[in-house]
């Protein structure tokens, strides 16, 4: 079939809520995707990282295939030989007592978000009805309606009203702007991404999530960090939080948890955080399925073994360079952490970001 003909299908027979580059990809390996003229591409997008293992990364491969054959899905009704395992790979890996098994990232922030508000009425005091977390200023966190509620871009939530209410926004990098809210006695929580993802590749000033973290201390305030786009090797570290040795309250991981296989995430906390959770009170048919634990593990393991998180240090800085040394009236800016960048550009003769990547695709 002619890559016109896949195109057109796609388009008549699916909702139109994305707006892709005209390339079909049928077939990835590590770095490079192939489309089905079979051109190959470097791969730069890397699923919104949740490649950071590579495309159809054979140990993470392999796990699921092996899994898939033995047991894929028992529900939480039951106990497996599996979830377990992921889950003390992934506490004693990250540092926590509790991991809370999820899907899709917006699931995974979801939780996050009950657990805080639990934990503010249980632990810190909050009365009925008044707990409220922090959220920051042009942040992304998923699609579900609660989230969108805590969203400052009109595409995000515009006619999808009426939304949850509970939340306080502040602008992204300002300390001062959490100092001057952090007393209010009921916020529960503090959410924040170490790097604004879809924002652009936000970075805050160096010295701002332990800042941040120091103010939630204080006032008996949870931080709780959007990992999911920063986390599991992508910027240089394991987690972006680790640049400022900042542990978070709750971290919330997805993405690259399977390695771009299935929907895999998690919800990591302390005893006192998870426990206010109990059985029936929250849940997911899927959420820690065996198949997605043997995965977790696998992908888990590829970015130990290959040094991933080196690399993508490492590469980072030769990508920003060489970007640097363009000159092009339409670069105004690279900048980002470890191999999550951005290309700030300016339009030029009428053209603009979507055309360079037009270019770029003719040019693999
Ligand atoms: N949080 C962050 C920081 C993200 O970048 C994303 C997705 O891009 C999400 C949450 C939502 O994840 P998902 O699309 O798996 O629901």
């Amino acid at each position: 079939m002619r890559t016109e003909n896949y195109i057109l299908r796609e388009n008549r027979y699916g909702a139109h809520n994305y707006h892709p580059l005209p390339v079909v990809l049928q077939k990835g390996k590590g770095v490079f995707v192939w489309d089905t003229n079979g051109q190959h591409y470097f791969d730069f997008l890397s699923g919104y990282s949740a490649l950071n293992q590579g495309h159809c990364h054979p140990h993470i491969i392999q796990a699921l295939h092996k899994q898939a054959e033995q047991l894929t899905l028992v529900s939480r009704a039951f106990y497996s030989d599996k979830l377990g395992e992921f889950m003390e790979f992934a506490c004693k890996l990250f540092g926590y007592d509790k991991l809370l098994p999820m899907n899709t990232g917006a699931e995974a922030v979801e939780t996050a978000l009950k657990l805080a508000r639990r934990w503010g009425y249980r632990c810190k005091g909050i009365s009925s009805g008044k707990a409220k977390i922090v959220i920051c200023k042009n942040n992304f966190h998923g699609r579900t309606i609660t989230i969108i509620s805590m969203s400052s871009d009109p595409s995000a939530y515009t006619e999808y009203d009426p939304y949850t209410p509970g939340f306080i926004q502040i602008p992204y990098n300002s300390v001062q702007a959490l100092q001057e809210i952090a007393a209010n006695p009921d916020i529960a929580g503090f959410l924040v991404e170490p790097i604004q993802g879809e924002a652009g590749v936000v970075v805050p000033d160096e010295g701002y999530l332990k800042q941040c973290k120091e103010i939630c201390e204080k006032n008996n305030i949870l931080f709780m960090a959007d990992e999911i786009q920063t986390g599991i090797g992508r910027t240089g570290k394991m987690l972006a939080c680790d640049h400022e040795q900042v542990r978070p309250d709750i971290l919330i991981l997805g993405k690259a948890l399977s390695g771009g296989t299935i929907p895999v995430s998690a919800v990591l906390a302390d005893d006192e955080i998870m426990f206010t959770i109990g059985p029936g009170e929250h849940g997911s048919t899927y959420g820690g399925n065996p198949l997605a634990a043997q995965v977790g593990i696998a992908a888990l393991e590829v970015i130990q073994q290959e040094n991933l998180i080196a690399n993508a240090h490492e590469m980072g800085i030769i990508f920003r360079e060489e970007v640097h040394k363009i000159e092009s009236p339409m670069i105004r800016e690279v900048r980002g952490k470890g191999l999550l960048n951005a290309i700030v550009t300016t339009p030029v003769h009428g053209k603009t970001a979507w055309d360079i990547c037009l270019m770029m695709k003719k040019r693999g």
